[in-house]
């Protein structure tokens, strides 16, 4: 016991030194934030190409360039706007440590503009409500805002109010850089093959399918991409969608008694059928739900759309026997309409793959430990770029950014933010090598 505390001391005092050994990168992971939240990379819904926008390459171009510059190699830029480039690791054998990835999306959300984002540095936060200066109506109250308390002393990035800040996900692209630019200025930090690859239409779901998962060459990933310091996610969504149809008849209305078949009735009742505590307005945690987001209503022809969303396949399962009963249920009211309905199946909860794969979640808790953080497990209320690459053969959880309010002007990081996580992700290819 008295030999493992002392070995174990040595082993704190040598992490100390370490920490406090390191080199500095040549730019500050905030440094490098506040360039790429300034150039304008709003991907756009419903385009047939990728990227959705050209602008996207703008940022996309820069990375390569600035990869290139940390002695990347193998630094690209796919005819899909995808960043790749390989870092090599500095091991005797580099063959022994799994390739590990690291992925950020470059796009910002299409709901509100990312032009001229105007990076507002709060120096020395010393506690209240934050007053986006160009439009005092956008505060970031404490109140809505509990993660504030604990920023107490630190420098908070917001934008000026008029557009969002775009950490969602520059802050990934920095941190990634700066994890680079930190392993070539100190290169008695020992780590294997580093793959990387910065990702176009993230926001608008269609980048992540013209990933190249072989040439990408990893054997694991992490998406940069989270919120929260310390917040860990392996869970997504198991996720389908539903669409239910109300078949009528229309005909002239002055001449339509006794032909006339009105969908839209059929289509009322089933609405009115949903149970109020299965909604996404009264759900949260843990708990899926059933949402109706869109519809066409037209007497000849009407129809609903409905997300089913669950941790669970069998609380997927469950969902989908409660819309099909619904389907029963109003199709006994109105004989007359002919409903059917059709389920897809979207993705499946990244868990089902990554529960093989539990190292992947550990080594990733014990770096943010190491990096003085409270690491956390919190299942995603969505899908990541991640669960798409883990069913295909690339287990990919996802990490935080430091973050939060994504996709609005409320966006906000800090500077611990940015560089507690850029010490995680260092902290995080270290143990891979001495793990292996
Ligand atoms: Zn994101």
């Amino acid at each position: 016991m008295k030999l493992l505390l002392a070995s174990f001391l040595t082993l704190v005092t040598f992490c100390m030194a370490q920490a406090q050994a390191l080199k500095p990168p040549t730019e500050s992971a905030l440094d490098r934030f506040l360039r790429y939240v300034k150039i304008d990379t709003q991907s756009q819904e419903d385009q047939t190409t990728v990227p959705s926008t050209r602008k996207q390459l703008n940022l996309a171009n820069l990375l390569a360039k600035e990869l290139g510059a940390l002695d990347a190699q193998n630094v690209r830029v796919s005819e899909f706007g995808i960043v790749y480039a390989t870092f090599p690791g500095n091991l005797a054998d580099n063959s022994k440590v799994p390739v590990i990835g690291f992925i950020a999306h470059m796009d910002t959300s299409p709901a509100v503009s990312g032009e001229n984002v105007n990076p507002i540095i709060h120096k020395n936060y010393q506690g209240g409500d934050i007053v986006l200066p160009k439009d005092p109506t956008q505060v970031i109250t404490v109140d809505k805002n509990p993660l504030l308390k604990g920023l107490i002393g630190d420098d908070i990035i917001t934008a000026d109010g008029t557009t969002l800040l775009g950490s969602d996900d520059k802050a990934g692209c920095a941190e990634i850089m700066t994890m680079l630019d930190t392993l070539r200025q100190n290169p008695q930090i020992k780590h294997g093959t580093i793959a990387i690859a910065f990702t176009p239409d993230e926001e608008v779901g269609g980048g992540i399918e013209k990933f190249d998962v072989n040439a990408f060459g990893a054997k694991f990933a992490y998406t940069v991409d989270g919120e929260e310091l310390g917040e860990i996610s392996d869970e997504t969504w198991s996720a389908r969608t539903a669409t239910v149809t109300f078949q009528g008849k229309s005909t002239h209305p002055g001449t339509a008694k006794g032909i006339m078949i009105n969908a839209m009735y059929a289509l009322a009742d089933y609405l009115n059928r949903f149970p109020h505590d299965i909604l996404p307005e009264t759900t949260e945690g843990r708990v899926g739900f059933v949402h109706p987001y869109a519809g066409v209503i037209d007497v000849e022809s009407s129809n609903l759309k409905i997300l089913l969303r669950d941790f669970d396949v069998s609380g997927l399962d469950a969902k989908e026997k409660l819309l099909r009963d619904m389907v029963a249920q109003t199709a006994a009211k109105y004989p007359q309409v002919k409903i059917t309905i059709d389920v897809k199946e979207n993705y499946k909860n990244m868990k089902e793959v990554l529960k093989n794969f539990p190292e992947l979640t550990n080594n990733a808790m014990e770096a943010a430990r190491r990096a003085g953080l409270k690491p956390f497990l919190k299942p995603i209320r969505g899908g990541t770029d991640g669960s798409n690459l883990t069913f295909r053969g690339l287990p990919t959880p996802n990490l935080f950014t430091g973050g939060t309010n994504f996709h609005g002007k409320l966006e906000f990081n800090s500077r611990r933010g940015l560089e507690k996580t850029t010490e995680t992700l260092i902290n995080l290819v270290q143990i891979f090598a001495q793990k292996s």
